[in-house]
């Protein structure tokens, strides 16, 4: 599995105990000026562009397993690809900001190194001008949760609403870390970019889901009304061509298919006492039915 995020673009000095982290990880003793290092931020808590987010406790799985672990250039193989190597990880609470969840922004923070070198000068000179921003880091995990069963299989499919609940899958249970990525950035505007960019999108796509499902409802609720003002034309005006009612309804506004409804419901009740007797009393039976005239 990739998730992608992004180089948080940070370079500060090198502190001693940070040269002794890096240190476990090279052969020869390596000093501060020999090295370049700086921070991504390698995966958090929000829902991604596929509607998955990790879980709290695969956060801190990751925090772990991330430690020693290369990056490389999309995900490639090549030895001569693994450009950099993390030393230090931090899982990191905003408290300020927050999730489209609601929940406080989490965020697990790698700090790396590489070697100044020069064949590595293309590859810093690109981190320090921000061309080389966004990461995605692979791993591996045991399970994915549905929001709305708490399953790991099922129906549901994310992205999308079920009654008022958003269908999205947490993932549980990371087992292995492999490496992260510099991944190429598209050269499209506006295509999901940076982590922030698609931060919003997955906003939008939250939101787009729930109009579609409000609109959904006001199609529910206008196919329903269509029946019962087919149910009326039959009742009342049996002698109307039931295609020619259908044609007529279908011309109609929600706000005057919502009054013939009605108005035929009066119309109803008056004509077949006992219908109405089991559905209630209507205070409106003995109106005029003003509004139901042909
Ligand atoms: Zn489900």
């Amino acid at each position: 599995m990739v998730k992608n995020y992004e180089v948080t673009g940070e370079q500060s000095g090198i502190s001693a105990e940070d040269m002794e982290l890096i240190n476990k990880h090279s052969l020869k003793k390596l000093t501060p000026d020999e090295i370049f290092t700086f921070s991504v931020i390698l995966c958090d808590n929000e829902i991604d562009r596929d509607f998955e987010k990790f879980s709290d406790e695969s956060l801190r799985e990751l925090e772990t397993l991330f430690v020693g672990k290369t990056g490389i250039l999309n995900h490639s193989n090549r030895s001569e690809d693994q450009s950099c190597r993390t030393y230090k990880t931090e899982l990191i609470t905003d408290k300020d900001k927050k999730t489209s969840l609601g929940e406080p922004y989490k965020y697990l923070k790698a700090w790396c190194y590489t070697v100044r070198s020069s064949k590595n000068a293309d590859f810093i000179k690109d981190i320090e001008s921000g061309i080389k921003k966004e990461v995605s880091v692979s791993c591996n995990f045991s399970e994915k949760v549905c929001s709305i069963c708490g399953e790991g299989i099922c129906s549901h499919r994310a992205g999308q609403y079920y009654g008022d609940g958003f269908c999205y899958k947490t993932i549980r249970g990371v087992t292995d870390a492999y490496e992260w990525s510099f991944v190429a950035v598209p050269a499209q505007r506006g295509a999901g970019v940076t982590k922030s960019a698609s931060k919003n999108a997955v906003k939008e796509q939250i939101e787009k889901a729930k109009e579609e499902k409000e609109l959904s409802f006001a199609a529910l609720f206008r196919n329903e009304m269509k029946e019962r003002a087919k149910k009326g034309f039959s009742l009342v005006l049996p002698e109307l061509e039931s295609r020619v009612a259908e044609e007529i309804i279908n011309l109609l506004t929600a706000e005057n298919l919502s009054a013939l409804t009605n108005a035929f419901d009066r119309k109803t009740k008056k004509m077949f006492p006992v219908i109405s007797q089991f559905a209630g009393t209507d205070k409106k039976q003995n109106d005029t039915n003003s509004q139901f005239k042909f």
